[in-house]
């Protein structure tokens, strides 16, 4: 069994086939995506823990159960066949390993394509964030400006209206307010910006953003809808196709709800199959296809 990503949702399916005695590896870029975060919220049991500090304890909990693991980017992956009973995948690594598999789990998860915007954050040098859900605490009651990038950027102000009511909605790439998303704006009482951003800047004042018409405005805080691009890559290789999530805000591989692809003998886990899912519901989703995967492969072996 190959896991391609050492993320919650990867190091939870290799923990569920190792304990079924599968024989597991995992694969692991290194590149969570919410390394550069301090704290994970909505962790049962976990509140706040550190994001890497997790993973790496999940890590030495997989290893416990023996699987093994490889700190490196899995470049290309093939099909030796599609027959049921002899399905298997040849697996090339950057580190020069080559790896055969009889069926493999994707965990690759998401990447975050921010928008097009001068001065935007690398490395946390200007708070920002995407979902109320993880922040809420910390940016209670604060100036929060929203970059608008899809029109979906309207629900994230009103759930962010939960939290503040100090909210502007800067539009910048989002379609203009329909009469409903008009109507809740104005009655959550979030302040609606009809302005593309041009920049952003950290100061000691806070975050300045820049409009087109070159006024600027100052928050302690903004939030922004990035796409969500599934990292699809190696699904794709397999014969697999990356669609659409139908809000238009990202993209993921099509799995049903235990995980299984359309492509025989590749599951899919977290983010890479579902945009929404948060640190427990990724390692919820590897649990199910872990235990999904190993019963698919007992029923091969029954002649
Ligand atoms: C800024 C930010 C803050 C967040 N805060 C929270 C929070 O407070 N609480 C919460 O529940 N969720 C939070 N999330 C969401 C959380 O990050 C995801 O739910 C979680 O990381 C999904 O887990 P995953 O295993 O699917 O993917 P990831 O954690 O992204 O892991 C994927 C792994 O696969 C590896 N990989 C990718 N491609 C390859 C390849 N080809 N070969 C080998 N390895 C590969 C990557 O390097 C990575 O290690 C936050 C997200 C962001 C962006």
């Amino acid at each position: 069994m190959a896991v391609i990503g050492g993320g919650a949702g990867g190091l939870a399916a290799s923990i569920a086939l190792a304990r079924s005695l599968r024989s597991v590896i995992v694969i692991d870029a290194g590149s969570p995506r919410n390394a550069a975060s301090a704290h994970a919220h909505n962790v049962l049991g976990h509140e706040g823990v550190n994001p890497l500090g997790l993973l790496a304890k999940g890590r030495q909990e997989a290893e416990a159960y023996g699987v093994q693991f490889i700190d490196a980017t899995v470049l290309s992956a093939a099909n030796r066949t599609q027959a049921p009973e002899t399905l298997g995948f040849d697996l090339e690594t950057s580190v020069g390993i080559s790896i055969e598999a009889k069926r493999i789990v994707i965990a690759t998860g998401l990447t975050d394509v921010l928008p097009d915007i001068r001065g935007w954050p690398t490395g946390g040098a200007i708070p920002f964030f995407t979902a109320p859900t993880a922040t809420a605490t910390r940016f209670r009651g604060q100036n929060i400006g929203i970059i608008g990038t899809t029109a979906m950027s309207y629900h994230q102000a009103m759930m962010f209206s939960q939290l503040s009511d100090r909210v502007t909605f800067l539009r910048h790439n989002a379609p203009a307010p329909d009469e409903a998303q008009r109507r809740m704006l104005d009655s959550l009482g979030i302040v609606y910006v009809d302005s593309a951003v041009e920049a952003v800047e950290r100061t000691e004042s806070g975050t300045v953003v820049t409009l087109r018409d070159n006024d600027s405005m100052t928050f302690d805080a903004l939030a922004v809808g990035p796409y969500f691009r599934a990292n699809g890559e190696i699904f794709e290789q397999l014969g697999g196709t990356v669609v659409d999530h139908p809000t238009g805000m990202g993209s993921s591989i099509p799995a049903e709800a235990n995980g299984a692809t359309d492509v025989p003998g590749v599951w899919a886990v977290g983010n890479s199959a579902d945009i929404s899912a948060m640190v427990v519901a990724s390692a919820a989703s590897g649990v199910l296809v872990g235990a999904q995967v190993n019963a698919e492969l007992i029923m091969s072996s029954v002649s």
